[in-house]
């Protein structure tokens, strides 16, 4: 998951960002307007947090950018502002959901899976395909209550294609996900595939993983 955090003050910007990579997003961070514009431009997001007061803007300006550029990304709104205009103003147009300042890293993160699990159209935070059990909080899998031990990156790649499901996802897509601005250093097309056939190979242990399909020519795909 790509997240752009666009935010001005120096230590939130750090705590934000370093919870975010512990919790393996990839976070690409813009301190000023200008700057998210051109993060906007260029790349795309699963997540946009957004500050409202930068030192050269409003973050509102942005987010008609946003919905123009940003089918996929879902922005929260962090608000040092207790005007209830500017949430209203937000949500209307077209902010997913607002924190207030100052809040915890953990809410934080409980409203992004929030988010995600309902445009995903899950309803909790686990999903059970085939007898498989894939938890999203745990970042955990497991198969009749046996936990079957992915790495960090097989589990990303496995929760992006779970949450876009009957959805196919390119390996430049799933790539970017993984690796996100580092993705020139450490890009070679084939990385993705090896890992889909390790996790193929460790969830196939215990039954059949006929749900993660191969779309020859395009990528894959999780059909549900
Ligand atoms: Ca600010």
């Amino acid at each position: 998951m790509r997240v752009l955090l666009v935010e001005d003050e120096p230590q939130l910007v750090k705590e934000i960002k370093d919870f975010l990579r512990s919790e393996n997003y990839v976070c690409d961070v813009a301190q000023k307007v200008k700057d998210a514009s051109e993060n906007l431009a260029t790349n795309p997001y699963d997540f946009i947090l957004l500050d409202l007061g930068l030192p050269d803007g409003d973050g509102l300006e942005l987010l008609t950018e946003i919905r123009k550029f940003q089918e996929m990304a879902s922005v929260i709104i962090l608000t040092a502002r207790s005007e209830i205009d500017d949430k209203v103003k937000g949500l209307q147009m077209g902010a997913d959901d607002y924190l207030s300042k100052p809040f915890s890293l953990l809410e934080l993160k409980a409203r992004m899976h929030a988010i995600l699990r309902r445009k995903s159209g899950l309803k909790n935070s686990e999903i059970s395909i085939d007898g498989f059990l894939i938890d999203f909080s745990a970042k955990a899998v497991s198969y009749l209550g046996q936990e079957i031990k992915l790495t960090s990156k097989e589990f990303i790649l496995l929760q992006f294609l779970v949450l876009n499901k009957n959805r196919v996802l390119n390996r430049f897509q799933l790539s970017e996900h993984l690796w996100g601005d580092h993705l020139d250093d450490e890009y070679q097309s084939n990385y993705i595939d090896v890992h889909i056939k390790n996790i193929r190979k460790k969830l196939g242990t215990y039954a059949s993983t006929e749900w993660i399909e191969t779309v020859r020519g395009l990528g894959y795909k999780v059909k549900i």
